[in-house]
């Protein structure tokens, strides 16, 4: 069995469930989803699993272990981006399908219950929250979310409803800790690292911490022919040392990652001194600490660009999240498994969050990461091989009985 192949050729088929066929567009809790879920539905059973959705419209394939066994999860999710790839989530669901079908094939007893979780609504791209699916299961759900709209003011309420879903039972689905084994996702890595490595496969240390800052500078505006240069108070000249200094800075740090992504400028008009930029500081890093340290870095190199410019200067966190380490027992099972199919496994962080992130507040997580052509994703463009998906199924096969051994199979 060409198990890489197979995943290929199932991607291939799911994404024709999109809006349109400029790569993949598939929202949560539309017509292109619902479409999707009895092709996802015939992968589980495929693998011998029974298959219902729950409450939150998370799709879920089980095998029964043993009476009184806890469960190993696997997971990812089945929404997209606009106009993205064939890739990003519903790989790992296939691939999820594919091991415990290889696993089954090959009359591999296990000592655990396993479920493929298919999650609906990672992105965030039709409602402004995201991770429904895991946080109910991590009893981490807020039910404020469901009052949310999308751009057609439809509330993720009456959506979920018309899927199917039960708004009112989401937070009863949180699971109990202690019948939970881990949580295991393979997504792909949606950056550069391992093809420039040349390798298939690497495992995730954890995923980055993440905190978005906003930058104001407030100068004073002025005719740009009448203004002499000297004494000016020019707020765009400010913002603009501290992008470079903060790109500049940021490469010191091993695995930190610091960007200005957007900007508004005032009055933004060809003959004027720009007086006002409000700019947006995003600092991702697997090490809160590091984390901290740089936006402190930051905080002082905006201090002394203000003073340097004679603009007036303030910094606000807007939002926060902390690193969330991968568990060493998965990690270590993951890298047996990958060893299995490939010679060399990096250990790498996750600079993106994954329903992974959700799930950690459940159980011990871990994740395997696979080579994308170019680094790229979120595109039509994204591409990752069979020969590589192969191997991915194969290490996420061998991890798996890796730990039904250690669970004493
Ligand atoms: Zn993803």
């Amino acid at each position: 069995m060409d198990w890489g192949q197979l995943a290929q050729d199932r991607l291939r088929e799911i994404a024709g469930h999109s809006v349109d066929q400029n790569g993949v567009t598939r929202f949560p809790f539309t017509a292109e989803h619902a479409a999707a879920l009895p092709v996802i539905r015939d992968w589980m059973q495929d693998a011998g699993m029974d298959v219902h959705m729950d409450a939150a419209g998370t799709l879920i394939g089980r095998a029964d272990g043993p009476a009184g066994a806890p469960t190993l999860l696997i997971g990812s999710h089945q929404d997209s981006v606009r106009n993205g790839g064939r890739y990003d989530g519903i790989m790992g669901i296939a691939l999820g399908c594919l091991a415990v079908q290889r696993l089954r094939a090959e009359g591999t007893a296990l000592p655990f219950a396993v479920e493929v979780l298919a999650f609906a609504d990672e992105e965030g791209v039709r409602f402004p929250t995201a991770l429904m699916g895991p946080r109910a299961l991590a009893g981490t759900f807020d039910p404020a979310v469901l009052d949310m709209v999308d751009g057609d003011g439809v509330t993720l309420a009456s959506a979920l409803r018309d899927f199917g879903g039960a708004p009112d039972a989401v937070e009863g689905l949180a699971r109990d800790p202690a019948t939970i084994l881990g949580y295991l996702e393979v997504h792909i890595e949606q950056g550069p690292v391992l093809e420039d490595m040349g390798v298939p496969l690497g495992v995730v240390t954890g995923i980055c911490g993440i905190e978005r800052n906003t930058v104001t500078f407030r100068g004073e505006t002025g005719h740009a022919g009448t203004v002499p240069m000297v004494g000016r108070r020019d707020a765009l000249v400010a913002a603009a040392r501290l992008i470079d200094a903060v790109h500049t800075a940021a490469r010191a740090t091993p695995d930190l990652r610091a960007t200005v992504g957007a900007l508004t400028l005032r009055p933004n008009v060809v003959n004027a001194i720009p007086s006002a930029v409000d700019l947006t500081l995003e600092i991702r890093a697997l090490n809160d600490q590091d984390r901290a340290n740089f936006a402190g870095q930051a905080a002082a190199m905006i201090d002394e660009i203000a003073a340097d410019t004679g603009v007036a200067a303030t910094i606000t966190r807007t939002y926060h999240q902390p690193a969330v380490p991968c568990d060493p027992d998965l990690m270590a099972a993951l890298e047996a498994g990958a060893r299995h199919a490939c010679q060399t496994v990096p250990h790498l962080p996750s600079g993106a969050t994954h329903d992974a992130s959700a799930m950690a507040d459940l159980c011990p997580m871990g994740m395997l990461f696979l080579r994308c052509r170019g680094g790229v994703s979120h595109t039509p463009d994204e591409y990752a091989s069979a020969a590589d998906m192969g191997a991915a199924i194969h290490a996420l096969a061998t991890s798996i009985a890796h730990l039904a051994a250690r669970h004493g199979a």
